[in-house]
């Protein structure tokens, strides 16, 4: 596998050239506090050096050792400890907490980054940390300030770190059916008792104690999705003078054995009368947990940009070295036996794929982070507007980054040939790796309906009213004519989105399959608009720099290769969306 070199020049163009994080950082007074373009840069620099040095080389063995489990101990890879060690004392595992408990409250534009490189280093490394903050950012919210001074601020520590335990046997994308029970104590904790299923990091040995969040219902609580709870539950007690007392009743009954991520611990999870305490309020659970997995959903999608990077890196090395056959057009090396695979176009085919929709990822994220900024730390309209972007934007965030980073890494497979399926290249290990990404913290499917149902839908198409005035006063603003070459394309996509939209909502109105039968279709043509909008962004930028610089000339191709030959999807996909639902639902359940 080629080595991982974080693309610093990219994300440095998207914060200060394209989206100014700069000017919003100075314009947000909590913000202007913390951080400035010096100490940011100083962060991604260092970021970049452990994610490169410390984490990238461990990826492979990881991956074939895997993770042990002996008698509800788990050992995670060789080297694994080490690097978490060097993680935490870096200070990383505080990097975007609430500075009142010890974390450095860093923007979102900033920790994507560095979610990112991790991701692109080795996903299941980045698991043990990632749950950690996503936890992090839900106990800071809807914790009590006691919780929050014992257990949060270890966390920003790195000393202990934190799971999400939602999943049970029979309950997966329908938590309102979990069995999980907690019973109120006369000292104010609860006794949870069940069984959690596929909890990532739910037993390791890298920190001392582990902090689970629990969702569980009381005996008396009313049925369903309302009746559910959020408890913290920690691996060991914690004494009244902050030291760790006995174990409590968790425990770790076996791993699973999966496709990819192996180093990642994937753990059954047993509660036998555990000592909790609620977080938030009773029966509010899942909102509370909504806190982490808006969180989380957006990290989820990264990982899908963070191999995809990886194996646009590694393809990409591998076709300017390796030689066959000749070009179309004739010799290019006679010196050599035959050229190099860069000269086939279906070889630039998959390379332009890739580097288009990774860049246009990555452009696309940070737009969605600013967002969370803004909506975050910003005061009236602004804010409001920023808020109602995120909502509509996570659904596609994670399943659309996904879904085009499962594409990449098969891409890169299949630019080495043979090469990419056997084990040397690495490349099989990055598609075993991302596939997970598309399935948990909700499936792409469930991520869909989240989009189309609960959010075009439930606003009815008010939230994409939002988005599609954002795109248009931009359009408007941008007179220049070198862009017209986007910016037509692009108004005509943006009228097609809000008249697709407007199309399914009406179909709906007589029939509510129909949401569930364009869901996906919808969810993949928003997201490829919506990657134009930043597409034609970054070009804006590109044609005011100095055009002799070989970065803005490559953003100028690639942008065009994304308008001209990935932008067209959009017209099959809004067929497909409003073929009607009858093609699927006329057929009889015997019949399939
Ligand atoms: C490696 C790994 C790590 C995981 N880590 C965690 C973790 O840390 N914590 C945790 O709690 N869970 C975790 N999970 C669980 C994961 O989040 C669930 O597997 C996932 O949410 C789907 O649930 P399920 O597997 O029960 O599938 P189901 O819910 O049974 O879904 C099966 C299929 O039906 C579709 N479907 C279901 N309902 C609908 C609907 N209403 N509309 C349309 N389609 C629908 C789904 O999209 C899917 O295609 C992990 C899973 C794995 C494999």
């Amino acid at each position: 596998m080629a080595d991982y070199q974080v693309p610093l020049r990219d994300m440095n163009f998207l914060l200060y050239d394209v989206f100014k994080a700069d000017q919003l950082w100075q314009s947000l007074p909590t913000l202007a506090e913390r951080v400035d373009k010096e100490t940011a840069e100083a962060i991604l620099q260092e970021c970049a050096k452990i994610a490169e040095q410390e984490i990238a080389p461990l990826s492979r063995n990881g991956d074939e050792v895997g993770v042990n489990f002996d008698n509800g101990k788990v050992t995670t890879a060789p080297g694994y400890k080490q690097a978490f060690d060097t993680y935490v004392e870096g200070g990383w595992t505080a990097l975007g907490g609430e500075p009142a408990f010890g974390g450095m409250g860093m923007p979102k534009m900033l920790t994507a980054f560095h979610e990112e490189m991790l991701c692109s280093a080795d996903i299941s490394f980045s698991l043990y940390p990632g749950l950690t903050a996503g936890a992090g950012l839900s106990l800071a919210k809807h914790g009590s300030d006691e919780l929050k001074e014992r257990y949060l601020t270890r966390m920003y520590t790195g000393e202990w770190s934190a799971t999400m335990c939602l999943t049970e046997a029979h309950a997966g994308t329908d938590l309102g059916m979990i069995r999980t029970k907690a019973i109120p104590q006369d000292d104010n904790s609860y006794l949870v008792t069940g069984t959690k299923i596929f909890i990532t990091a739910g037993e390791h040995d890298l920190t001392d104690n582990i902090v689970h969040l629990v969702l569980a219902k009381l005996p008396d609580a009313p049925a369903g999705p309302r009746g559910i709870s959020l408890f913290l539950v920690p691996k060991f007690h914690v004494n009244e003078d902050e030291s760790l007392g006995d174990r409590n009743q968790v425990s770790c009954g076996s791993i699973e054995h999966k496709m990819g991520i192996h180093a990642s611990a994937t753990c059954v999870m047993n509660f036998d009368g555990a000592k909790g305490y609620l977080v938030g309020e009773l029966n509010k659970g899942l909102a509370c947990m909504f806190t982490m997995m808006n969180f989380e959903r957006i990290g989820v999608g990264i990982q899908g940009i963070g191999a995809a990077v990886r194996s646009y890196q590694n393809a990409l090395e591998y076709a300017k070295d390796r030689t066959q056959s000749r070009s179309l057009s004739g010799v290019q090396s006679p010196d050599k036996e035959a050229d190099s695979l860069m000269v086939h176009g279906d070889v630039r085919r998959m390379l332009l794929n890739m580097k288009a929709m990774n860049e246009g990822s990555r452009a696309l994220s940070t737009y969605i982070a600013m967002q969370l900024d803004i909506a975050t730390y910003g005061d009236g309209e602004a804010q409001q507007k920023a808020e109602q972007l995120v909502a509509l934007m996570t659904p596609i965030a994670k399943a659309f980054f996904t879904d085009l980073g499962f594409e990449s890494a098969v891409a890169g497979q299949q630019v080495l040939g043979g090469h990419g399926y056997v084990r040397e290249w690495g490349q099989e290990q990055l598609v075993r790796d991302t596939r997970i990404a598309q399935i948990y913290e909700g499936t792409n499917g469930v991520q869909a309906m989240d989009l189309l149902a609960r959010k075009v839908a439930g606003s009815k198409g008010q939230l994409v009213k939002v988005f599609v005035e954002e795109v248009q006063q931009y359009i408007a603003k941008n007179t220049s004519e070198q862009m017209t070459e986007f910016l037509q394309p692009l108004a005509k996509a943006t009228t097609e989105l809000a008249q697709l939209s407007q199309d399914i909502l009406t179909l709906a109105q007589d029939n509510p399959e129909e949401l569930g039968c364009a869901a996906n279709d919808y969810l993949h043509v928003f997201g490829y608009t919506a990657m134009a909008f930043v597409w034609a962004k970054m070009a804006e930028v590109s044609f005011m720099q100095d055009q002799a610089s070989e970065f803005h000339q490559s953003k100028l191709h690639t942008a065009r290769y994304f308008y001209a030959r990935i932008l067209p999807r959009c017209q099959s996909l809004i067929a497909s969306a409003t073929a009607g639902s009858d093609a699927m639902f006329d057929m009889p359940e015997d019949l399939f």
